[in-house]
C-alpha cells in the first residue's frame, strides 16, 4: 500500500510503498476514508529538534483519521467489517487512571503507550496511507448517521482540540461574555463554530490573513480583526472596556500570547493551543487579576463522541478541501504559505 512517511526530523515527507498491516489480537485495521493535514505536521517537518518529543521518525503521517473497519484482530467484538469509524488519535497505555476514563493525552504511563505521549501519525503510523493499524479497538468511535469519513476526519483533531479547550471554559462563556479566537486556520475556524453551537458568547476572531477573517465571518464570528498593534484596544472597545472572558490562542507565538494578556478580562481564561514556540512572562501585576493561563493537548474520547454528534447534526461543519495522497505535500505547502482555507483532508 501507499504511505506518506516522515523519514526524519527536519525533512519533507515521502510517499512510498509499504506492507499492508495485519491486525494482531485486540487490534483493527482501518481503510482510510479521510486523513486531515494539521499544522503540527509542519512543526514536525520543520521545527522539532531531536529530543523535543519522546518518539522519533520514521513513521506515517496523519493523526486526524476516519474510514471503515477493514480487518479485525482476534478477540475484537462490537465492530463489523465495513463499518464507518473515526480514529481517536492520542494513544496512551490503556490502563492508567487517565486512559481508563478515555483521557489518553494525559496518560501517566507513557512508557507503555505505542508512542509515548503521541499516537497514530505522531510517533506511530498514522492515516496518510491506504490503511492504518489501530493498536487497540477502544480507539475507534463508530460514526453517527449523517457523517462520512471525509467530514469526520478533521473533527478528530481540528474539532476535538478546540472542543476540549472551549468545554473547560464553558462556565465563563455565559450570555454577555466574549471569546476571542486567535488564528482562524484548521482548528480556529472549527473553534468559532463550536463556540457558536455550544455557548452564548460573542466571538471575536483575529488573524493576519484576509481570507481567514472572511472564513471567520462565515463561521459566525461577530467581529473579525486583522492582527496588529491596535488589536487589544479594539477587543477592549468591543467589550465595553472589560476585556474578553476567554482567549483561545491557536498560534502560540510571543505576539499572540502578549495580545491574549492585553485583551483578557480579570478572572478570564487564556488557553494556549498553538505550538508557535512563544513564551509569556507571568507576574502578579503583569497579567489581569485571577487570569487563568493554561495549555491544552487534544481531547478525550468521550469528548470526541460529543464532537461527532455536533458534526452529524450539522452544527459544526469544518470547511475542508480534499487532496489525493499524491498531492498531500501540496496541501502542506499551501498551509505553510497561508493559501489554504480551513482544513486539507487527504483522501487516499
Ligand atoms: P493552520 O495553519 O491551519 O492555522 C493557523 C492560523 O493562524 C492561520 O490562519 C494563520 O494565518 C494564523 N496566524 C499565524 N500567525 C498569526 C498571528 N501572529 N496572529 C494571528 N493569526 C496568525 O494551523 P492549525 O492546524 O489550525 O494549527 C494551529 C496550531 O495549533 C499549530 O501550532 C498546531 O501545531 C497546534 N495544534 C495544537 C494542538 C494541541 O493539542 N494543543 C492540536 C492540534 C494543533
Ligand atoms: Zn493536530
Ligand atoms: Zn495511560
Amino acid at each position: 500500500m501507499r504511505a506518506l512517511r516522515l523519514p526524519g526530523w527536519k525533512s519533507e515527507p515521502e510517499l512510498i510503498e509499504v506492507d499492508e498491516p495485519t491486525p494482531g489480537p485486540g487490534q483493527v485495521v482501518v481503510k482510510i476514508g479521510g486523513a486531515g493535514a494539521c499544522h503540527s505536521d509542519l512543526h514536525l517537518m520543520h521545527d522539532f529538534e531531536p529530543g523535543a518529543v519522546p518518539w522519533n521518525p520514521p513513521f506515517t503521517l496523519g493523526h486526524e483519521n476516519a474510514g471503515w473497519v477493514h480487518a479485525l484482530g482476534a478477540g475484537v467484538t462490537g465492530l463489523e467489517v465495513g463499518q464507518p469509524v473515526a480514529v481517536y488519535g492520542p494513544w496512551g497505555c490503556g490502563t492508567c487512571a487517565r486512559c481508563r476514563v478515555g483521557v489518553d493525552p494525559y496518560c501517566e504511563n507513557t512508557a507503555a503507550a505505542p508512542a509515548p505521549g503521541g499516537g497514530g501519525g505522531l510517533g506511530a503510523d498514522g492515516g496518510m496511507a491506504d490503511y492504518q493499524l489501530v493498536p487497540d479497538a477502544r480507539h475507534l468511535v463508530p460514526l453517527p448517521d449523517g457523517l462520512d469519513p471525509v467530514r469526520a476526519a478533521p473533527l478528530t483533531d481540528a474539532g476535538l482540540t478546540p472542543y476540549h479547550a472551549i468545554r473547560r471554559s464553558w462556565p465563563k462563556l455565559v450570555p454577555g461574555s466574549t471569546a476571542v479566537v486567535i488564528g482562524v486556520g484548521g482548528l480556529g475556524h472549527v473553534g468559532i463554530q463550536i463556540l457558536k453551537a455550544t455557548t452564548a458568547a460573542r466571538v471575536v476572531a483575529v488573524d493576519t490573513r484576509d481570507a481567514a477573517l472572511r472564513l471567520a465571518e462565515e463561521c459566525g464570528a461577530d467581529l473579525a480583526l486583522t492582527s496588529g498593534a491596535g488589536t487589544a484596544d479594539e477587543i477592549r472597545r468591543f467589550t465595553g472596556g472589560r476585556g474578553a472572558d476567554v482567549i483561545l490562542d491557536f498560534v502560540g507565538a510571543d505576539a499572540t500570547l502578549a495580545l491574549g494578556v492585553a485583551a483578557a478580562r480579570t478572572v478570564g481564561d487564556l488557553t494556549i493551543i498553538g505550538i508557535g514556540g512563544g513564551t509569556l512572562p507571568v507576574g502578579f501585576f503583569s497579567v489581569p487579576y485571577e487570569l487563568s493561563i493554561q495549555t491544552t493537548y487534544w481531547g478525550s474520547r468521550p469528548e470526541l463522541v460529543e464532537v461527532l454528534d455536533l458534526g452529524a447534526r450539522g452544527l459544526v461543519r469544518p470547511k475542508e478541501t480534499t487532496y489525493p495522497l499524491e498531492e498531500a505535500v501540496t496541501a502542506y505547502r499551501q498551509m505553510r504559505d497561508g493559501t489554504l482555507d480551513g482544513r486539507a483532508v487527504i483522501v487516499p
